[in-house]
């Protein structure tokens, strides 16, 4: 059996980055930019008034005052020039003529009629003037490879007009339920069976990471079943996640199943708490992930495991849960055989932990926002000593595009 790090390590030697592909900026939130972008334009575009004001030329009327010969609106075609002691109301974002000698905020300044008064101490040169090619000049590389592609990285992508852009494809996932004691929603249990949960839980997960799982099968615990849907799956999916039927059991075909379809194993058995009947494994680029069935166990292998090697599928820049240090709320007493990943609540900072931490239970887990990592030997933490927390995911991301 192998340590959580030695698996996570392992994962590594076998994630390779997907194929780009190019989609709409409108689905390229979350995505990873698979080629540097170049600016095609100087950002900003053109002088311009970084205010509502005057924008004025280099020298004064000989009474000391401007003369408002006119105005610029965002928008508007700048006159050619503007000529000694002449100012032209103008507003944000409007382009400034030629030789300007900068923009005077309309807060400082005085008019009656044409006349304007522009106290010394409110102009100086270039005052309020956003240069041509202030934030970077055309060429420049303005995003690289492989970024993640947030909010404001897709607008500053809209403001150089790009439409599309080149990210890593997302893995097609598949999924692979077993279990014959498993029944949908809907239909009336008989004794033995139980409502199948899992398919939810990890699409969910999934889901709110920003992958969908596009194949769904469900197969009951005989071989052939497991093996025809296996088999379907492994052809059209770049992940495949199995759930259930990797233990030791006499009716847990996954591990033969994988041997007869020719996966490589990668390991199988990871020395945690949940999650021990771990395996990993794969099939030319493609992975396989045997997830056990108990329902807190596959989902904290999801998190720990599948989401860190999609994430590095597509080359993010992080992988994985966000790790962070906080203080434990009170003491916590453990047994220390195994790596564990306990179920807890960030709550104000501290961290709470639940008491509740069965392979099967999900009641705990529905109230955490966090797993906290206890590497095995640590048998006893004080209330305030620093753990380190995995952050759960809080947001929805729709994982509508591929
Ligand atoms: P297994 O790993 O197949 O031995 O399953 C371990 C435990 O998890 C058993 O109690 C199963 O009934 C339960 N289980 C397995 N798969 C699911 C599932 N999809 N939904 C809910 N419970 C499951
Ligand atoms: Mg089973």
């Amino acid at each position: 059996m192998i340590r959580v790090e030695e698996a996570r390590q392992l994962l590594l030697t076998i994630v390779r980055s997907m194929p780009a592909e190019v989609v709409s900026l409108r689905n390229a939130i979350g995505r990873v930019l698979a080629a540097d972008i170049r600016a095609p334009l100087p950002m900003p575009l053109f002088d311009q008034s970084a205010v509502d004001g005057y924008v004025l030329s280099s020298r004064r009327l000989p009474d000391g005052s401007y003369r408002v010969v006119g105005m610029i609106r965002a928008g508007d075609i700048p006159p050619k020039t503007i000529q000694s002691g002449q100012a032209y109301r103008i507003f944000t974002g409007a382009a400034v003529p030629p030789r300007a000698y900068g923009v005077v905020m309309q807060e400082h300044v005085q008019t009656t009629g044409e006349r304007l008064d522009v106290p010394a101490d409110r102009i100086v040169q270039g005052s309020h003037i956003r240069k041509k090619g202030g934030h970077f000049k055309k060429g420049a590389v303005v995003l690289q490879r492989p970024a993640l592609l947030n909010a404001a990285a897709i607008g500053l992508l809209a403001s150089l007009g790009k439409q599309t852009v080149r990210v890593y494809r997302k893995p097609v996932i598949g999924l692979l339920v077993t279990g014959s004691e498993l029944r949908k929603a809907g239909t009336v249990l008989r004794e033995g069976e139980i409502y199948e949960s899992n398919s939810s839980t990890l699409i969910a997960a999934l889901e709110s990471c920003g992958y969908s799982v596009k194949q769904l099968a469900f197969a009951r615990d005989r071989m052939a079943e497991v093996e025809r849907q296996a088999k379907r799956l492994m052809k059209v999916c770049d992940v495949v996640l199995f759930s259930g039927g990797i233990s030791v059991g006499d009716f847990d075909f996954v591990l033969p199943v994988l041997g007869r379809l020719g996966v490589k194993q990668l390991f199988y058995k990871v020395a945690q708490k949940p999650g021990k009947p771990l395996y990993a494994g794969s099939l030319g680029r493609k992975i396989v992930f045997a997830l056990p069935g108990n329902p807190a166990s596959a989902l904290v292998c999801l998190y720990e495991y599948v989401l860190p090697t999609l994430d590095g599928m597509q080359m993010k820049p992080h992988r994985g849960l966000v790790q962070v240090g906080l203080p434990l709320a009170s003491e916590l007493s453990l047994k220390a055989d195994r790596d564990q990943f306990l179920r807890a609540r960030v709550v104000h900072g501290h961290v709470e932990v639940f008491t509740a931490q069965d392979s099967d239970n999900l009641r705990s887990f529905a109230e955490s926002n966090t797993l906290v990592f206890v590497p095995a030997g640590v048998s006893r933490l004080s209330a305030g000593e620093q753990v380190i927390v995995h952050l759960l995911p809080q947001q929805e991301i729709v994982a509508s595009n591929s």
